[in-house]
C-alpha cells in the first residue's frame, strides 16, 4: 500500500483539469482496498473514489484520500439455453467489457459501446445511450459498506435506477464502494437499431436492418460516437455535462407555440427535451470562452481547450443554465459529478 501525498489528479480526470489530492492511492484488490480503508489516513480523512474520471468536474484541491480503482476481472456464469450472466470487477473498463461480450456474441450492451470509464461507475448514473440503459441488463452488484467494511448485495430494486440516477448518487452517496456488477446477456440477441442515427449508419454501410447483428450495431455506435464526440485524450471533456430535462406536457406545448422547431420526446414522466437543442438554440454551440467552451459538434459537451481550471468550466455551466432558464424557464441539471473540496 503506497499512499502518496499531495498528488496531481490531472491524469485521473478526462477533463484533464489540474487539481491535486491531499492523499492518493491505487488499489488492485479488495484486500488492498480494505487495508487502505483501515489505515489512519482513511480514518482521519474523507475518502473519495475515481474509476476512469470521465464523469467528474474537479474544481479545487481535494482535501481527501482519493482511491483509484484498478480492481479488474470478468467472469461468465449461470448459463442457460438463451441467457448468460457476466460479473465484472468494478475497475474493469466498461468499453472493454462491451467489446468482449460482443465478440463472443452475447447481446444487450452493444448500444452502450464506447462509453468511457469503469464498470463500477456504470450503476452510479445508470449509464445509457441509444435507447438502452444499464438497468435493462442489470442483475445485481456487490458493494463494500464503508462503515462496516462488509460486502452487501444490491438487486435491481435496491439500486433505485432512474434517468442517469441511482440510489448511490442520492441517499447512499459516499456510503459504498461498488465492488462488482452482474449483468444478464442474451445468447440470441435481438438488436435495437431504431434510436438516433444507428439505422441510418447501418444502411449507409450497406447493412440491412433485419440482418444487423450486435457487432454491426456496436460498430455503428462506435462510428457515430467517434465522429461526433471529442476524444478526451485530445480535447478534455466529461461527456454530456447536463441531463436532458423532463418537463410537463403543458410547459412543452407552451414552448412549442413559441419555438416551432423545439424537440421533445414523450416519456412516462413528461416530455424529455434534448438539452443539446436548448443550448444550441441560444448560440452556445462551438462558442469558446477563455480556455473552455461548448463543443462545436455536440453542444451538451463542455470542453477544456487546455489549461482550464474546474471553476472556469463550472462558471460556463452556470451561464448556460441561466441562459436556458431565461429563454425557456427550464432549469438544467448537471449530469457530471462536481467535486469542490
Ligand atoms: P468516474 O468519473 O471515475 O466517477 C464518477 C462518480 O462515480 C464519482 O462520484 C465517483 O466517486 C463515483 N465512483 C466511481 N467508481 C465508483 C465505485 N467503484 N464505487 C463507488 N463510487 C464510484 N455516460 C452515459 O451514461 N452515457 C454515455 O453515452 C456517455 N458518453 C460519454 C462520452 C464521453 C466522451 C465521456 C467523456 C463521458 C461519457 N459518459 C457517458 C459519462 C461517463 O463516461 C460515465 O458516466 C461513466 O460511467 C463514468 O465512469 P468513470 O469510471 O469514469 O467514473
Ligand atoms: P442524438 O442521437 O443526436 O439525440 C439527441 C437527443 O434526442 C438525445 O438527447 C436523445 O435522448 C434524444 N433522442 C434521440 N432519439 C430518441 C428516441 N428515439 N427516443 C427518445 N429520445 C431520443 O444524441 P447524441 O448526442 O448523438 O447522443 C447519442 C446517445 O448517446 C444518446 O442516447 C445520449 O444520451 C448518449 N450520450 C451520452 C453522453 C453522456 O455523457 N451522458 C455523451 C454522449 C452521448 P437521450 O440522451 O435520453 O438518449
Amino acid at each position: 500500500m503506497n499512499i502518496l501525498n499531495s498528488t496531481s489528479l490531472k491524469q485521473y480526470n478526462t477533463f484533464g483539469l489540474e487539481a491535486s489530492a491531499k492523499y492518493l492511492v491505487e488499489v488492485s484488490s479488495l484486500t488492498q482496498l480494505i487495508a487502505v480503508l483501515k489505515s489512519d489516513t482513511a480514518i482521519e480523512n474523507k475518502v473519495k473514489f475515481i474509476g476512469g474520471g470521465s464523469n467528474l468536474l474537479i474544481c479545487n484541491q481535494i482535501d481527501a484520500l482519493v482511491i483509484i480503482n484498478k480492481i479488474v476481472g470478468v467472469n461468465l456464469h449461470s448459463e442457460t439455453e438463451d441467457k448468460i450472466q457476466v460479473t465484472a470487477m468494478s475497475g474493469t473498463l466498461w468499453h472493454n467489457l462491451v467489446l468482449q461480450m460482443v465478440e463472443i456474441g452475447y447481446g444487450g450492451i452493444e448500444n452502450l459501446s464506447l462509453i468511457p470509464g469503469s464498470v463500477g461507475a456504470a450503476p452510479m448514473q445508470n449509464i445509457g445511450a441509444y435507447g438502452v440503459e444499464l438497468k435493462d441488463v442489470f442483475v445485481s452488484l456487490s458493494a463494500l459498506n464503508l462503515k462496516t467494511l462488509q460486502l452487501e448485495v444490491f438487486n435491481l430494486q435496491d439500486c433505485e435506477f432512474g434517468y442517469r440516477e441511482s440510489v448511490f448518487k442520492n441517499k447512499l452517496k459516499d456510503h459504498y464502494f461498488i465492488y462488482d456488477v452482474t449483468l444478464e446477456l442474451s445468447k440470441n440477441p435481438i438488436t435495437n437499431t431504431n434510436y438516433g442515427d444507428i439505422s441510418a449508419t447501418l444502411m449507409s454501410n450497406g447493412i440491412e436492418l433485419n440482418d444487423a447483428n450486435i457487432k454491426d450495431v456496436s460498430n455503428a455506435v462506435i462510428e457515430i460516437r467517434s465522429s461526433k464526440l471529442p476524444n478526451p485524450k485530445i480535447l478534455g471533456n466529461s461527456g454530456s455535462f447536463f441531463k436532458n430535462p423532463v418537463i410537463s406536457t403543458t410547459h412543452f406545448e407552451f414552448l412549442l407555440s413559441k419555438f416551432k422547431d423545439i424537440k421533445g420526446f414523450q416519456t412516462p414522466h413528461g416530455v424529455k427535451v434534448p438539452a443539446g437543442w436548448l443550448i444550441e438554440s441560444l448560440g452556445w454551440k462551438g462558442k469558446k470562452i477563455g480556455n473552455t467552451g461548448s463543443h462545436a459538434k455536440q453542444a451538451l459537451v463542455l470542453v477544456n481547450y487546455g489549461g482550464a481550471i474546474g471553476s472556469e468550466i463550472k462558471s460556463l455551466a452556470e451561464d448556460i443554465i441561466q441562459s436556458v432558464w431565461n429563454s425557456y424557464q427550464i432549469k438544467l441539471e448537471t449530469e457530471v459529478n462536481i467535486w469542490e473540496n
